[in-house]
């Protein structure tokens, strides 16, 4: 048994989210975090929304409401979908928590005090018809990396690279349009060179990363600089330090809080069990692992900046220290990317209408087609484009013909003929076979998985589902009425296997887990599903807000578990619904409408 942190990426809560973005961060580490917890671990999982930062400002601005408005709206939105998803949080909570500013000022406090967040001078724009400060966010012009010309002073959206304002080329207020003037302004910076042998010494013992990401990760340490962790803008989590903390124009940076969320949110998550030091097991223990889940836009921020800021706190970097009073933390086991998935051939882009919420899917389809889509079929390894035509046919090909037939045929063979469980002769070579193949899968399946090849787990899970299929082909119990006693075996022996395939696939999809689970006489939970709790801040009673959350502890292990003879089995309904060929053409109406 070991603890592991099941890290999952911050939604931005800017808009609601679409299926590219739980493509990359939900689906994966959900299928994970179930199986590991099968499979015997300790596992934490825990996120939240990310709250802070330019483009919340801009869109609240645009909508003429407060950015915590803006903020709250949208973090309930995504709370529903990823609930709907079954996406199973231990803690799924938000950056605007008291929790959350007291661990981020913490952080910062003691990477400051190590020396590993030097004041630095640099050149902060200014209106120049007015004399004050101008914030990042109201300055526009074009990227010097990319040519973009509508990029921000933070941060560009086409190439996604952070910015200075006075790295833009033609900068200009988006207030009046006049050209900014720089002056002096200070802020702090996190000192990566102080921290690149650390770095370095820390990636060189990763191994079983996925190799676009690591060699992404080294490449990052050709070429550091101090990187600022402040920002001039009045939207974040105020500077903990005398003189600064009173400035309501200089904030953290939003990415220096947030990949700080996956510290706070297990203190929050312990706090709430009322047990408050439970989330030390999970960071403090060398023997404890961490898996963080992302989209490949993201690995800048968790294989270089996260770990910087946990090695500055450690007290691990070329100046020293020692950590503050969370102990030394630790660093990442994996970190876990995939790539971007796109939508018929083109990238999503909610601003251009193309794009397919997360929402809208899940009102339309079965939630487990969709995860079964991007279990099997996701941007793991590469790039990968959704279409509808590919989600049609998967759903029938694979998940209703491949999968619902055979838990269909069986329930219903079962039914008739003895409606219950029945008990097995003599196992024939065939019997043994089939039973050997789907008990011999969990191991090849769980490998898999454990090392983060989620489409290959998926497709050697429905190759044993394709094995038991062949099995009801050989033995034909439908002609065995004469021959009661091997009937009984035949069923009890397909039952089993399908049992088995429910469980190896129980992480995929837990939703017709649970039923399939219920189809062949089970009762009680066998996939236990996240629910949403309304709860009070821990250090403002005023404020309320959603989590998701579950009780997840107990899961069916994870392997094949025998059958109880005599159980009774109802006539089945379908699990999968298939669907008709007109969706396609359906869906495509309804992209080409928003576009
Ligand atoms: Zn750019």
């Amino acid at each position: 048994m070991t603890h592991i942190l099941s890290a999952v990426a911050w939604p931005y809560t800017n808009g609601p989210r679409h299926i590219g973005h739980v493509a990359g961060f939900g689906v994966p580490s959900d299928v994970f975090s179930r199986h590991m917890r099968m499979a015997g671990h300790e596992v934490l999982m825990v996120s939240g929304t990310d709250e802070h930062g330019t483009p919340i400002l801009v869109q609240a601005e645009q909508e003429g409401v407060p950015p915590q408005e803006l903020a709250d709206r949208y973090n309930r939105v995504i709370v529903e979908d990823l609930t709907s998803l079954g996406l199973s949080y231990d803690l799924f909570t938000r950056t605007t928590t008291g929790n959350h500013y007291a661990v981020v000022q913490e952080m910062f406090r003691t990477v400051h005090a190590n020396g590993y967040m030097v004041e630095q001078t640099t050149m902060g724009a200014i209106s120049p018809s007015t004399g004050r400060t101008l914030p990042d966010r109201f300055i526009e012009g074009t990227c010097p990396i990319c040519g973009y010309d509508g990029a921000r002073g933070d941060q560009c959206d086409s190439c996604g690279n952070q910015l200075d304002p006075i790295d833009l080329k033609n900068p200009h207020s988006r207030i009046n349009g006049e050209t900014p003037k720089f002056v002096e302004s200070n802020h702090f910076f996190l000192d990566l060179p102080a921290l690149v042998d650390a770095l370095a010494a820390w990636l060189e013992t990763r191994d079983g990363w996925r190799p676009n990401v690591l060699n992404f990760s080294r490449n990052l340490l050709a070429d550091v600089r101090p990187r600022a962790m402040t920002r001039d803008i009045d939207w974040g989590i105020p500077i903990p330090l005398p003189g600064w903390q009173e400035n309501p124009n200089k904030r953290l940076y939003v990415w220096f809080d947030a990949v700080i969320g996956y510290l706070s949110a297990s203190i929050e998550w312990a706090r709430r069990t009322g047990d408050v030091e439970a989330w030390r097991a999970w960071w403090n223990s060398a023997d404890a692992r961490s898996y963080y889940f992302m989209g490949k836009d993201n690995i800048t921020f968790h294989s270089q900046i996260w770990p910087a800021e946990l090695l500055a706190y450690d007290g691990r970097g070329a100046k020293g220290g020692s950590a503050g009073p969370y102990g030394e933390l630790q660093l990442p086991t994996e970190v876990v990317s995939s790539e971007f998935l796109n939508v018929e051939g083109r990238k999503f882009s909610s601003s251009r209408g193309l794009v397919i919420y997360v929402r809208d899917m899940l009102a339309r389809y079965q939630t487990d087609a969709f995860r079964y889509y991007v279990a099997a079929a996701g941007p793991e390894n590469h790039d990968v484009d959704f279409t509808w035509e590919s989600f049609v046919r998967r759903t029938n090909d694979e998940l209703v013909a491949g999968w619902g037939n055979l838990v269909n045929r069986t329930a219903t063979m079962v039914h008739k003929n003895f409606g219950q469980i029945p008990a097995p002769g003599e196992l024939l070579e065939v019997d043994r076979q089939v039973l050997a193949t789907t008990s011999g899968a969990f191991a090849e399946v769980g490998a898999q998985i454990q090392t983060n090849r989620q489409r290959g787990a998926i497709a050697a899970a429905m190759h044993t589902v394709a094995d038991v299929n062949r099995y009801l082909s050989e033995t034909q119990p439908w002609k065995l009425k004469s021959d009661p006693d091997r009937l009984a075996t035949v069923l009890h022996t397909v039952t089993q296997a399908v049992s088995d395939c429910n469980t190896l696939l129980a992480p995929f999809l837990p939703h017709s887990a649970q039923q399939v689970h219920e189809a062949l006489g089970g009762s009680g939970e066998f996939a236990p599903q996240p629910r949403i709790e309304e709860v009070t801040d821990l250090d403002d009673e005023s404020r309320h807000y959603p989590v998701i959350t579950g009780d997840y502890s107990d899961v069916p292990a994870w392997e094949s578990r025998p059958l109880t003879v005599g159980t009774p089995v109802g006539k089945p309904t379908p699990v999968f619904t298939k669907l008709d060929e007109s969706v396609v053409e359906e869906e495509l109406d309804r992209l080409r409408a928003k576009a």
